[in-house]
């Protein structure tokens, strides 16, 4: 239970340090995504993120990396992938990530979380965790059910020094939409915090919440501790089906490294810019920082709508006249573990 404590105002601290470094110099990068497995031990029906046949990204590329990003001086990684916890040297991904003093957190989808996992993870300094849970019993959509993932988050409560976020998700046709009132008491129940994360349809298609949706989504924002992942009023507007006016600092404050080591701008424009890290530089960061993109009025992924609102208040942004860097307007279901 100390151990616990020391580790949450160690965690505290840390925030802190990022959020103070990180508002000053819009040349830093406050955070990175890496994807060190693509494959996923699960198959949900909406997602566009995993396969079910590549390797491991060797832990050599990863802390080469990880290295790279500590030179362009980021602040802080996310692992997810695919399925994180099926690489075989998460711990020393995660280790090596701390040793450069970055924070470090993951998107799992919560079924490897055994006692000896959570403790290696413990071990290895991890600091943040966060698991979708789509709903209370498992369909053809999806496994990440609240019923076979309870004993998980029983092992999370009993074992775990890190911070732990319970996103569950509304709209996008997820069949019982009161189930993310119950995911989310009882992730309050365990004392984690919860966010909610409102989709797309199956067509990619932004549609405004039913009147039924729309009472779990306002009864779900007085449910529990806030946390990093809600701590904007941007999902009112998705909620509506309303564009929100808001700039995208993908690639630069924001960056997301595939598993071939390439940056882009986010899960959902991979090809954009697709520059390898370690030919990526502080240029790169400048010309992405002011350029617009188009896909951002009706934008679900939430955390990089949380890094821009370091920025918002900034300089506005400009459409590039290179057509490459112009991404095009989203056009895949958006429901993935990126967006919770
Ligand atoms: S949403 Fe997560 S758990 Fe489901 S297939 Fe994609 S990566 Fe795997
Ligand atoms: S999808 Fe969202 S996060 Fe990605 S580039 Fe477009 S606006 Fe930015």
């Amino acid at each position: 239970m100390i151990r616990k404590t020391i580790r949450k105002a160690q965690r505290h601290l840390h925030v802190a340090r990022f959020l103070a470094r990180g508002v000053f110099n819009t040349r830093i990068p406050l955070l990175a995504h890496i994807i060190p497995m693509r494959r996923c031990n699960l198959s949900c029906a909406y997602c566009n993120e995993y396969d079910d046949f590549s390797k491991p990204v060797p832990f050599d590329v990863m802390s080469r990396r990880i290295d790279r990003l500590a030179e362009l001086g980021v602040l802080s990684i996310i692992i997810s992938g695919g399925e994180p916890l099926m690489h075989p040297d998460i711990e020393k991904i995660i280790a090596h990530i701390r040793g450069h003093g970055m924070i470090c957190g993951m998107i799992t989808n919560g079924y490897l979380l055994t006692p000896e996992k959570i403790q290696a993870l413990n071990r290895a300094r991890l600091e943040f965790m966060q698991i979708s849970i789509d709903n209370v019993t498992p369909d053809e959509v999806s496994k990440k059910s609240l019923k076979v993932l309870d004993a998980k988050l029983v092992n999370l409560c009993k074992h775990a020094y890190f911070g732990v976020n319970i996103n569950s998700v509304i709209g996008g046709g997820i069949a019982n939409p009161e189930d993310a009132l119950v995911i989310a008491r009882r992730a309050v129940q365990f004392g984690f915090t919860t966010s909610l994360g409102v989709i797309h349809d199956g067509n990619g298609t932004l549609r405004p919440l039913n009147a039924a949706e729309q009472r779990i989504h306002q009864a779900m924002k007085k449910i529990g501790k806030k946390s990093y992942a809600r701590i904007h009023k941007f999902q009112d507007n998705l909620a509506l089906g309303l564009p929100n006016n808001w700039r995208c600092r993908a690639g630069a404050r924001y960056l997301y490294i595939c598993e071939d080591g390439l940056v882009h701008y986010c899960s959902q424009q991979r090809g954009y810019p697709a520059i390898p890290l370690e030919q990526y530089t502080l240029a790169d960061v400048e010309r992405e920082y002011s350029t617009k993109k188009a896909c951002a009025p009706y934008c679900t992924v939430a955390c990089v709508h949380q890094i821009a609102a370091f920025d918002n208040w900034r300089k506005p942004q400009h459409l590039d006249p290179v057509p490459s860097v112009e991404p095009t307007p989203i056009s895949q279901d958006l429901r993935n573990p990126a967006n919770a």
